[in-house]
């Protein structure tokens, strides 16, 4: 079973999807993370962000795989060919280029067959902007997470802050802000809520919470 966790930049996609995961036995995909692999990879190679052509023959010749711990579907290490990108693509850098890369409809195309290929032989919960409307629009289980831009941009201020990079909340938001005005009103694969997709506003809910309400959907589809 596919269950497809879209929705905007840090409205705790992640952290509820690795959560249900862990909780149902379930394998993880984290779609941003092949999208941000790519980006790290463009940004360390110099290529042009607006090379559209150039952007997408590096998707198509890169195989993306995520390393885990023993027992665990969560990864800790990800790889683009031979390179590993696991700190680069949590950088303010790679927060700013990754739209730029998702836009384009050839790195997309590259990343959708990577996606079937990993998670169409198990259970997987399965987290991006555009899983529930077009990488497995049959998928029993769609919830889209959002949250206001306030508490996104503190959560993302606050995951950045562990991680070391001093920034300030309001250019926190700023970035969100762009990033979903970028994902929204993209061509290709925009983000978008499925048709039957469950709409879940987690302003003020604990993860507990959210994680309680998607995995009902979960035993509802069962
Ligand atoms: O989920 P995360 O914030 O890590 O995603 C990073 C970026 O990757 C998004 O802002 C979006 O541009 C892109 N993305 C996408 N489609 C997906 C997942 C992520 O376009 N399925």
């Amino acid at each position: 079973m596919i269950v497809a966790i879209d929705g905007p930049a840090a409205s705790g996609k992640s952290t509820v999807a690795r959560a249900l995961a862990r909780r149902l036995g379930f394998a993880y995909l984290d779609t941003g993370a092949m999208y941000r692999a790519v980006a790290a990879l463009a940004l360390d190679r110099g290529i042009d962000l607006a090379d559209e052509a150039a952007l997408a023959r590096l998707a198509e010749g890169e195989v993306i795989t995520f390393g885990h711990p023993a027992g665990d579907p969560v990864p800790d290490t990800v790889h683009i060919g031979g390179t590993d990108v696991t700190a680069a693509i949590r950088t303010p850098e790679a927060d700013a280029a990754v739209s730029a890369v998702a836009r384009v409809p050839g790195v997309r195309a590259a990343m959708v067959a990577q996606q079937r290929r990993l998670a169409g032989a198990s259970d997987t919960v399965v987290e991006g902007r555009d899983i529930g409307t077009v990488v497995f629009p049959d998928a029993p289980v769609k919830a889209y997470l959002t949250a206001s831009a306030e508490e996104r941009a503190r959560r993302r201020h606050g995951e950045l802050a562990e991680r070391g990079h001093a920034l300030e909340e309001r250019a926190v938001h700023e970035g969100i802000e762009a990033r979903d005005s970028a994902d929204s009103t993209r061509a290709a694969s925009p983000l978008a809520v499925a048709d039957d997709a469950v709409v879940v506003d987690t302003t003020g809910m604990s993860v507990d919470e959210v994680v309680e309400r998607v995995a009902r959907l979960v035993g509802e589809a069962s």
